[in-house]
C-alpha cells in the first residue's frame, strides 16, 4: 500500500516559505505583483485564475487581474503585454491559456518580457532550462520536483519515465529529471510496448490528460507514481490520468488528484513571481 504525497501540505510549505520572502522584500520597500491577464469566459481558466489570486492574497503579492472579453483582438492583447512589460510595479505576467482562436498563443508568450514569463514558457526561458542555467522553472514541472523531493527519493541513477511531451509539462518534466540525473525515457502516444517501459520506471509521472489511463499492469512495485492529470470523468468529477485505488496497491509513493500536483502549480508560480521580483 503506498504513502500518499500530500500536495496541499507541501504547497503549503512552498507557499509559507514564499510568504516569509515577500515579507523581506517589503521591508526594503520592495513590492511583489503579478499580472494575471484572463481572455473570454473559460469555466476552467475562470477557476485557475481565481485560485492564483487567492494564493497571491495568501503570500503578500499584490494581483492585478485584467479580464478582457472573448472578441479581443491579438493587437489589443499584444498592447496590454507591451504595458505590462514596461510597468515597474508587476514583476510577473501570466496569461491564462487557452486564448480564443482569433489569439496566436506562441505570439502572446514570445511577447511576454523574458524577464516577467513566471509560466517560463517563453522559448529564451525554454532555452535556459534545457541548458540547466534557469531563472524561472515551469511550474507544474517544479512543482513535481519538490514532490519526489519530499518522499526522499534521491533522483539520481534512478529510471525515470514521463508519460506526455508537451511543452508545458513532459518536455520540461523530462528535463528536470535529467539535470538531477534520472535516466529519463520520454512516451507519447506514438510509443510501443508502453505498459513494460512504465512497468520498470522506479519514477513514473503521467501528464496524458486521460482519466484512468496509468493502470496498476504498468507500476513498478514500490515506485513514485506522480499524476499531474487534471480531467473530468463521466461524473464530471475531477480525476487524474492515473488509476489511484489500483495503482496505490503497488506504488511506493503517489500523488491524489485532486490534492497532488494542482496545488504545487500554483505554489511554484508564487516562487518564481518573487524570483521575478527579486532580480
Ligand atoms: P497535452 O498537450 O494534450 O499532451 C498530452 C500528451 O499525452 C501528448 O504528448 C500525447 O502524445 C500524450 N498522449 C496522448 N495519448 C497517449 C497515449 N495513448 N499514450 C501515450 N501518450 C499519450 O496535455 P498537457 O498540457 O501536457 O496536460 C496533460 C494533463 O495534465 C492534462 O490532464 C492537463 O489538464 C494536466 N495539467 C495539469 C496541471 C496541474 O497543475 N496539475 C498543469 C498542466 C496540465 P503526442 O504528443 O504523441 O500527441
Amino acid at each position: 500500500m503506498a504513502n500518499i504525497i500530500d500536495g496541499k501540505a507541501v504547497a503549503a510549505k512552498v507557499r509559507q516559505r514564499v510568504a516569509e520572502e515577500v515579507k523581506q522584500l517589503a521591508e526594503k520597500n520592495i513590492t511583489v505583483g503579478l499580472a494575471v491577464v484572463i481572455v473570454g469566459d473559460n469555466q476552467a481558466s475562470r477557476v485557475y485564475v481565481n485560485n492564483k489570486k487567492k494564493a497571491c492574497a495568501e503570500v503578500g503579492i499584490t494581483s492585478y487581474e485584467y479580464a478582457l472579453p472573448e472578441s479581443t483582438t491579438e493587437e489589443e492583447l499584444l498592447t496590454l503585454v507591451d504595458k505590462l512589460n514596461n510597468d515597474d510595479s508587476v514583476n510577473g505576467i501570466l496569461v491564462q491559456l487557452p486564448l480564443p482562436k482569433q489569439i496566436n498563443e506562441n505570439k502572446i508568450i514570445n511577447a511576454i518580457s523574458p524577464k516577467k514569463d513566471v509560466d517560463a514558457f517563453h522559448p529564451e526561458n525554454v532555452g535556459h532550462i534545457m541548458i540547466g542555467d534557469y531563472h524561472f522553472l515551469p511550474c507544474t514541472p517544479a512543482g513535481v520536483m519538490e514532490l519526489i523531493a519530499e518522499t526522499g527519493t534521491d533522483v539520481c541513477g534512478k529510471s525515470c519515465v514521463v508519460i506526455g511531451r508537451s511543452n508545458i509539462v513532459g518536455k520540461p518534466m523530462a528535463m528536470l529529471l535529467l539535470h538531477k540525473n534520472g535516466t529519463v525515457t520520454m512516451t507519447h502516444s506514438k510509443t510501443q510496448n508502453l505498459k513494460e517501459i512504465c512497468a520498470n520506471a522506479d519514477i513514473l509521472v503521467a501528464a496524458v490528460g486521460k482519466a484512468g489511463f496509468v493502470t496498476a499492469d504498468m507500476v513498478k512495485p514500490g515506485a513514485v507514481v506522480i499524476d499531474v492529470g487534471m480531467n473530468r470523468n463521466a461524473q464530471g468529477k475531477l480525476c487524474g490520468d492515473v488509476d489511484f485505488e489500483g495503482c496505490k496497491e503497488k506504488a511506493g509513493w503517489i500523488t491524489p488528484v485532486p490534492g497532488g500536483v494542482g496545488p504545487m502549480t500554483i505554489a511554484m508560480l508564487m516562487q518564481n513571481t518573487v524570483t521575478a521580483a527579486k532580480k
